[in-house]
């Protein structure tokens, strides 16, 4: 199994395969600039080469690359949307320079518009993306917790713009199971498992899910928030992930943490308790 957590780029991308390593990783996720800014610093080709080199020697793989949280490509604001779709290609090329195998984005948020005028607008921005810019990394959809105004959280509706994408080779889903129990998608059984991923492979397909990100939820189920807890200590609890992250089709899955990092014992923690659930 390939689990990972989502780690820090201070210092450089070659100390991010560092941290990641000794927080006993196998995969990772990172930002490739600062989430919450327009501007990014020109890639320094030394930094990308000691990442490739640290990443190959300590055997991480795949690293997802998480898109800024400025990009939306559900806005209704036309100056935004260009801006979202110009910002897009940004990330999925620093993320293809970096040799990251996928590059993750939420669809976003169009406050005041259906769901069916959000899915058209989001697949219009990865067409155009797409062909200005045809990627070699692969493109994630992350659900949502469906939080005010947010398109994607229920996987119809990702299953709805991949089928409107022209090409779709490169489109794959990361699953967030914080998001997903806010957004009423359980796992505290087994047969809500079962029924997750059945839904999955009606959806969207099983041969898409590429990623997971594994969260636990503070807030009650279809709380509609995003508010991401330890594993184990929150609303979807020990119980659940221990059927999620042994289930035949999910342990087949590299699974990114993204859980709060309060202090330097949170990281370990959350890595011991994922490793003494799995069979
Ligand atoms: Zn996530
Ligand atoms: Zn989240």
């Amino acid at each position: 199994m390939r689990i990972g957590f989502h780690v820090s780029i201070a210092g450089g991308f070659s100390r991010s395969v560092e941290r990641a390593f000794g927080l006993g990783c196998t995969c990772m996720q990172i930002f490739s600039r600062n989430p919450r800014g327009w501007t990014a610093k020109p890639l320094d080709p030394d930094d990308i080469a000691g990442f490739k080199t640290l990443r190959k020697k300590r055997d991480i793989a795949p690293v997802f690359v998480h898109t800024n949280y400025l990009i939306n490509l559900a806005s209704p604001r036309d100056d935004l949307f260009e801006k979202s779709i110009e910002h897009f290609i940004v990330d999925l090329e620093r993320a293809e320079r970096l040799g990251a195998e996928y590059l993750v984005i939420h669809l976003g948020s169009a406050s005041g518009r259906d769901a069916e005028w959000m899915i058209g607008r989001v697949s219009q921005a990865l067409n155009e993306a797409m062909q200005l810019h045809p990627p070699q990394a692969v493109i994630l959809l992350e659900n949502t917790a469906g939080e005010a105004g947010d398109v994607g959280y229920a996987l119809e509706q990702i299953g709805e713009v991949i089928s409107r994408l022209g090409d779709s080779v490169r489109i794959g889903i990361c699953y967030d199971t914080c998001h997903g129990f806010a957004a009423g998608y359980d796992v505290r059984t087994k047969k809500d498992v079962n029924a997750l991923v059945k839904k999955i492979e009606a959806t969207v397909g099983l041969e898409r899910l590429k990623g997971m990100h594994v969260n636990d939820c503070l807030l009650e189920f279809r709380s509609h928030r995003d508010r991401h807890w330890h594993i184990g200590e929150g609303k979807i609890g020990l119980g659940a992930f221990k059927v999620l992250l042994n289930h035949p089709v999910f342990r087949e899955i590299p699974m990114i943490m993204e859980t709060p990092k309060k202090t330097e014992a949170d990281d370990p923690r959350n890595m011991e308790v994922v490793k003494s659930l799995i069979r």
